[in-house]
């Protein structure tokens, strides 16, 4: 049988324990994951692409089957040429649903041999978001309980009036 590749394409402006979670849970459905940086000028980020491809790497720690890597242009096409059946994608509250069932139709229609899979984060994860850990750190509040140590000190060099 063919090996089963997934992508698991997202910003990761910082990496959360949420994302991780979700990382070494799809490990278990497929035989190798493609965790990738989406480089997207529209949005501003906190952290650059070679530090959040640091940051996952550090932490994923040349872990079996798991890659890390960015990419620009249409998820599918990148999908494509990583020769992945499937993309990873996260469903946390019900606000994530519309959002992420549009994204999954727009990129049926483009590229109907590619499936997308939503995991449902574990309870510990359920509302974590990047963008409320950078807010916390931002107004000095502690984030360990959110996301790895390396990149919580990460985050708090982002903010050194704090
Ligand atoms: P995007 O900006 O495309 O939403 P993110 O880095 O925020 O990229 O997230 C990438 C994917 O990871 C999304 O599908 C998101 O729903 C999922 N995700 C983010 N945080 C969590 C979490 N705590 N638990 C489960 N999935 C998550």
């Amino acid at each position: 049988m063919a090996e089963r590749i997934a992508l698991y394409p997202g910003s990761f402006d910082p990496p959360t324990l949420g994302h991780f979670d979700l990382i070494y849970r799809a490990k278990r459905i497929f035989d190798k994951v493609i965790v990738a940086v989406a480089v997207n000028e529209a949005k501003t980020a906190l952290f650059t692409v070679e530090e959040r491809i640091k940051m996952l790497k550090e932490e994923l720690n040349n872990y079996p089957g798991i890659e890390v890597t960015s990419f620009g242009g249409l998820t599918v096409e990148f999908a494509k040429k990583c020769g992945a059946q499937a993309l990873i994608r996260g469903l946390r509250a019900i606000s994530d649903f519309e959002y992420e069932l549009s994204l999954a139709i727009n990129n049926q229609k483009l590229e109907p041999s590619i499936d997308t899979v939503c995991l449902m984060p574990s309870d510990p994860y359920l509302l974590l978001r990047s963008r409320q850990v950078k807010e916390i750190v931002k107004f000095g509040g502690r984030v360990s309980h959110y996301v790895p140590p390396k990149i919580e000190k990460k985050l708090r060099e982002k903010f050194p009036n704090i």
